[in-house]
């Protein structure tokens, strides 16, 4: 048998590795607890198991930890880990402290597929999924190292991180079979126990999958939607071209029979004269409120774009990004504005980048990428035209 990682299992599948080494299901749950709930990596430390079963553990399985290159603190508190995942591959996880809440930030893939326009992470192209052990790992090791500092909650419980969100690195719905089993150990009560309000999937919007995730596992949503309409939105988000608006809106209304909350969040990344004008945010209007095809319950949160190098954009001005809050606000939406955090550490949305790739393997895949970028309404527009859409709209 070949070394299994524990941390790749939900409780289901830890209880079937349990059956393959003869032991029964009950045993599972004491080791799950021991991995998640006390982060326990040696088997010879769970000392209520029998000695029989930790033998057998230590020859069979392994608690394999992500390997940390580097931690990283902003002056807000916001941390960010850069963990390898190997073959010059690294990838990064960001923990958020608020009054609140504690939320950690997870990254789903080293890449991705997805490329869009504003994000550090679509240009650097796809590398590979992350397993479900590597999802999860993120959040061990964050929650036990900052409970090691004594960092858990002012509510009394020993727990540090009360949030989990799918917004790290990678387009999480692109790698569902391994975020399914690392959402149930999120969720589960003998591990992490997080409420399902309080874990967010965030999606560039695929449509197959968002019905999937109702399906399995509903937990709280939000889709990065950018655009009023799929002419912009296909040059911001290459997906769209695949699946429009309506169809994605649509997604997001079966979803809210399944859902946690009663409405989907919708994240507007501000892009300077690209996105941010008040007529635009009134096509958004009637796009989520007066078109009986795609209107919808929904938040929206406006996040500045966090700008890098590449990408040739600028983030909105903050009066801009007011007065298009102020639009929405004015139809009944709550709308809110993403304080950014860790800028100082590059640890903002959009920012994350894995920053110690094999930069000659980066560059030979994007050379291999073909993304056309400026493929609004067939034509070959280069992004100005974008911009001037903005000015006639
Ligand atoms: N792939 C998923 C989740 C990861 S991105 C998705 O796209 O939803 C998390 C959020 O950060 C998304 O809303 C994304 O659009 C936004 N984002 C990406 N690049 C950004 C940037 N440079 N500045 C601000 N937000 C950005
Ligand atoms: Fe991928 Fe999300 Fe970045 Fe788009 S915004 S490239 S889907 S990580």
């Amino acid at each position: 048998m070949t070394t299994a990682n524990l941390l790749d299992f939900d409780l289901d599948g830890l209880a079937a590795f349990c059956e393959q080494l003869g032991e029964k299901r009950f045993r599972a749950t004491q080791l799950f607890q021991w991995i998640h709930q006390r982060g326990v990596a040696d088997f010879a430390a769970m000392s209520d198991l029998a000695k029989s079963l930790r033998g057998k553990l230590a020859g069979a399985a392994t608690v394999q930890p992500l390997t940390v290159l580097s931690e990283q603190a902003s002056a807000d508190g916001t941390i960010k880990w850069l963990f390898d995942v190997g073959a010059g591959n690294a990838i990064e996880t960001v923990f958020i402290p608020e009054d609140d809440r504690a939320t950690l930030c997870i990254s789903s893939q080293a890449g991705c597929a997805v490329g869009c326009r504003f994000c550090s992470t679509g240009h650097q192209g796809f590398s590979r999924n992350l397993s479900t052990g590597e999802i999860v790992g993120q959040l061990w090791y964050a929650e036990h190292t900052l409970r090691a500092r004594g960092m858990a909650r002012a509510d009394g419980s020993e727990r540090v991180i009360s949030n989990v969100v799918m917004m790290g690195m990678g387009e999480p719905l692109q790698n569902y079979a391994a975020l399914l089993p690392a959402l149930r150990v999120m969720l589960d009560d003998h591990a992490y126990g997080l409420s399902r309000r309080r874990v967010t999937v965030s999606t560039s919007g695929m449509v197959r999958m968002i019905d999937r995730l109702a399906n399995d596992c509903p937990v709280a949503l939000a889709v990065s939607l950018h655009a009023p309409n799929d002419a912009l939105r296909d040059q911001l988000v290459p997906l769209n071209r695949k699946d429009g608006l309506e169809s994605l809106l649509q997604a997001c209304r079966r979803y809210l029979e399944f859902a946690p909350r009663d409405f989907i969040t919708f994240e507007y990344c501000m892009l300077d004269g690209v996105n941010d004008s008040p007529a635009q945010a009134r096509e958004l209007l009637a796009l989520v409120q007066g078109n009986p095809a795609t209107r919808i319950a929904c938040k929206f949160n406006l996040i500045p774009f966090n700008p890098f190098p590449e990408s040739g954009l600028s983030c909105s001005p903050r009066e801009n990004v007011l007065a298009f809050a102020e639009v929405l606000r004015s139809a009944g939406i709550v709308t809110t504005v993403r304080k950014t955090r860790g800028v100082d550490i590059a640890a903002a949305c959009g920012q994350l980048a894995g920053e110690v790739q094999d930069r000659t393997r980066v560059r030979e895949r994007i050379a291999r990428r073909v993304v056309p970028i400026h493929a609004a309404g067939g034509g070959a527009a280069p992004m100005a035209p974008v911009a001037a859409q903005r000015e006639r709209a």
